[in-house]
């Protein structure tokens, strides 16, 4: 039996088909460097999509890669019920350094959907002990993603996640989302007034009274295919969460950590939201780590005596994980002493003019947009009507197979082709996925 076989023996792989495993067997990938991941047989591929934008300093990281080996040899876990560490302390420190004002009690989770679990009952356990029991719903974005559990589930609106699960879902209020792309007023996202605004309007004007907390990914909708919007929405969205004593969340999961050019997504607004989320990056791709971050005002509302039942009693296993957290130390040490989100900015500049040159004139590309080093190329069947290709043909996963076979992994989101690289990638990298995402698109569509 082959490796591949003995994988598919036994394991069921996330967020696929098994099926197509017959055509596309599983890689196997021996190890990493940098960019690059390399598999058993010594073929090499670009980790362009960061895997699954967590990968953030390059696969084994020399001084992440020590870091953890350090903690190994000291704790590797400990209860974080009324004990802590020394790491936690630290990052929590750190972190309060470069995140937004107000936000300033952490509290530590294992993967990004428990994070948001974690912002969810958090926001409505809040509402209820400062004399809001009258509100008990959430409201979101259409097309939004917060992860895969039934609450995270809840508040995400992808039909391809969340469609058959709807009779076990809580029933949310869905803001339709901005489109910049398809914006329905014709305006474009670099100049309007956040116009599309009008529906979080319309909809706090209805629910907001019954609305505990709003849960957007700010900026950036990652899975609902790289769709941008302007900061001028999150300006909005903060003071019509204060009008309506809403809660604002900021799932900053897939945003934080610079890929946006910034730090935060939410620091393009220069306001900060009630409770942020963060997972992915922060530990640069090597532990599962999440925190839920909220602020002094939210985090008093539980603090009483014992017999008062106000505590927050949620709680993970592996909250506070030592390993974890010197990954996201030495994450951070190296951001701050690297220079990393200044390098990665003139990096982005690059990357998008190649891109631009490379593939505008396309006759199947729509839109190449960008925020930081994240690059979306909408793949349509013609520009002046914007109409997607049917994803029965599968369009983005035909040009996916066709740069894996030339070292790039290029995995789609629907007709959506994107680059979301470590912040480390350089020039020679940029120049080499470009090309092959130019002569797998040719390859399919001409
Ligand atoms: C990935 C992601 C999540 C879920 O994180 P997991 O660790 O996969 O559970 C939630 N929100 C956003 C915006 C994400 O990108």
């Amino acid at each position: 039996m082959t490796l591949e076989e003995k994988d598919l023996k036994y394991i069921w792989h996330p967020c696929s088909q098994m099926k197509d495993y017959e055509e596309l067997p599983p890689i196997i990938i021996d190890h990493g460097k940098g960019v690059y991941l390399y598999d058993k047989d010594g073929n090499e591929y670009i980790d362009i999509v960061s895997s699954w934008w967590c990968n953030l300093l390059g696969h084994c990281n020399p001084k992440i890669n020590q870091a953890v080996k350090e903690q190994l040899d000291t704790l590797e876990h400990v209860i974080f019920a009324n004990f802590s560490h020394y790491g936690a302390i630290e990052l929590c420190e750190r972190l309060y350094e470069i995140i937004l004002s107000g936000l300033t009690k952490f509290n530590f989770s294992d993967n990004g959907s428990a994070a948001v679990e974690c912002s969810l009952k958090m926001a409505f356990q809040y509402q209820y002990q400062t004399g809001h029991c009258e509100k008990t719903k959430f409201m979101c974005l259409t097309d939004g993603y917060h992860g895969e559990t039934i609450g995270a589930l809840s508040v995400g609106s992808l039909d391809l996640y969340a469609k058959i699960y709807k009779p076990m879902l809580m029933d949310t209020i869905h803001i339709e989302a901005p489109d910049c792309y398809r914006c329905p007023f014709g305006k474009c996202r670099d100049s309007c007034n956040a116009e599309c605004f009008r529906f979080a309007e319309k909809e706090f004007a209805e629910h907001g009274n019954e609305t505990a907390a709003v849960i957007i990914e700010p900026l950036l909708q990652g899975s609902a295919g790289m769709r941008i919007y302007p900061p001028i929405y999150l300006t909005k969205l903060r003071k019509l969460c204060d009008e309506y004593n809403v809660l604002l969340i900021a799932d900053e999961i897939a945003t934080g950590f610079g890929r946006t050019g910034k730090m935060f997504a939410f620091d393009h607004a220069g306001v900060s939201p009630d409770i942020m989320c963060i997972s992915k990056g922060l530990t640069g791709g090597y532990m599962p780590m999440a925190i839920t971050i909220t602020t002094d005002e939210i985090y008093n509302a539980f603090y009483d005596d014992y017999k008062n039942g106000k505590a927050f009693m949620h709680s993970h296993t592996y909250s506070g994980n030592p390993l974890g957290c010197s990954a996201a130390l030495a994450v951070q040490k190296i951001l701050r002493e690297d220079n990393i989100l200044e390098n990665a900015q003139k990096r982005a500049v690059y990357l998008h003019s190649k891109l631009n040159s490379a593939l505008l004139d396309h006759k199947n590309v729509g839109e190449i947009r960008s925020i930081g080093l994240i690059n979306a190329i909408e793949l349509v069947t013609d520009k002046d009507s914007k109409t997607g290709f049917d994803s029965d043909l599968r369009i983005g996963y035909q040009i996916y197979k066709r740069a894996l076979k030339k070292g790039l992994i290029l995995r789609p989101l629907g007709n959506v082709l994107y680059f979301n690289p470590p912040l480390i990638i350089n020039e020679a990298e940029i120049d080499k996925s470009v090309a092959i995402c130019r002569d797998a698109i040719a390859e399919i569509l001409g």
